[in-house]
């Protein structure tokens, strides 16, 4: 049998001591990732503890501007430094992943680390044999509103400062797709309310996250949906696929990709739209569904990866045109579920 995860309840008791913490988050990580991250480092820095964040990989540009991202360490850049910090780790707070997998070149030193993991996470199936204690929870919108959760549950509500807000708000508000998302419940909108209350700068991070791109991004855009996107009516499918050429001619940097594949989501009666980059050491998959599409199963079967229902990712080796064939069959083979002609 599975080893029960403790609730993260019982740590609440524990917070007022002083320990060595590592938080931890997915490789290339998004808003969510950070964000969670982020708003947590501001609140467990208001206790005794020492408080390290570290990325398994680089992150967007457009996430630069948040605070306390300059104490982040790069794992892939700062590998010694972070795995003394690693070793001398009491609690290892694991957001926005749920298998040590998603962490890279990071997987083992967190596998072999004696500290306890602790989980918190909105995706499914968690590897909960890792985990000393953890909260799993895929209706939360965004690990950003959990640990929002975790802090108010706490009783530390009054620890959350303006620099925890704006990192929480990054989180829920990217995940939701600027609260859009079927998983934007009313908690949370009390969440940002109360973060409101606080003298969130709401459109100053919109500013930040959505208008600070280069212009060749924009090229580069307009080059993939004119060249790149085929749609597939009879299947209310749509896929996109980014030869390596491309990300080299328009300079494109980790970020620069990001929400491209929901481009082809706003044509109408499309139910799945996905994207495959040649990253060049391997092709990188991104899949989004509306309805009861279930990308995460989807991603799970024929990319090795996995996500939530309706937003996934994953990766193959394969060549773009093999991935591509790939796509193309998977999606003949689950023409059950996508064709419906509904189109007029
Ligand atoms: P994105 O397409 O934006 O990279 O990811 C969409 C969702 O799927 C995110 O919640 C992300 O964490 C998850 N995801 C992306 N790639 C992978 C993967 O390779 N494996 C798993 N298990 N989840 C992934
Ligand atoms: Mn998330």
């Amino acid at each position: 049998m599975r080893p029960i995860m403790k609730p993260v309840s019982q740590l609440f008791p524990l917070l007022n001591g002083k320990r060595n913490i590592i938080i931890t988050m997915h490789q290339k990580p998004d808003g969510d990732a950070m964000g969670s991250s982020l708003g947590l480092f501001h609140f467990l820095n208001k206790f005794e503890h020492n408080v390290s964040v570290i990325s398994p990989t680089n992150w967007p540009a457009f996430l630069n501007w948040m605070p306390g991202v300059k104490k982040v360490l790069d794992y892939e850049r700062e590998k010694e430094k972070s795995d003394k910090l690693i070793n001398e780790a009491d609690w290892i707070f694991c957001l926005d992943f749920n298998t040590l997998s998603r962490t890279k070149s990071m997987e083992q030193i967190l596998s072999d680390s004696s500290a306890e993991r602790i989980l918190i996470d909105h995706h499914q199936l968690p590897q909960s044999e890792k985990f000393a204690y953890g909260i799993s929870d895929v209706s939360k919108s965004s690990t950003a509103e959990m640990v929002y959760d975790f802090i108010v549950s706490s009783g530390h509500k009054n620890f959350i400062d303006l620099d925890s807000a704006a990192c929480l708000y990054t989180g829920v508000m990217t995940d939701t797709g600027s609260f859009r998302f079927p998983s934007t419940t009313a908690s949370v909108h009390e969440m940002v309310a109360e973060l409101k209350k606080l003298g969130l700068n709401h459109s100053e991070i919109h500013e930040n996250l959505f208008d600070n791109f280069p212009e060749t991004r924009f090229k580069f855009i307009g080059n993939v949906l004119l060249n790149r996107l085929e749609v597939f009516y009879e299947y209310n499918t749509a896929l996109i696929t980014v030869p390596q050429s491309d990300l080299i001619k328009f300079d494109i940097r980790t970020g620069d990709t990001e929400g491209l594949v929901n481009f082809p989501l706003s044509i109408s009666g499309i139910k799945l739209a996905a994207i495959i980059i040649d990253r060049g050491e391997e092709r990188k998959c991104s899949f989004r569904s509306k309805g009861d599409f279930d990308v995460n199963t989807f991603a799970r079967k024929y990319f090795n990866g996995g996500g939530h229902i309706n937003a996934a990712g994953g990766q193959t080796k394969d060549s773009l045109e093999q991935a591509r064939q790939n796509f193309i069959s998977a999606m003949k083979e689950n023409s059950d579920k996508l064709s419906t002609y509904q189109f007029n």
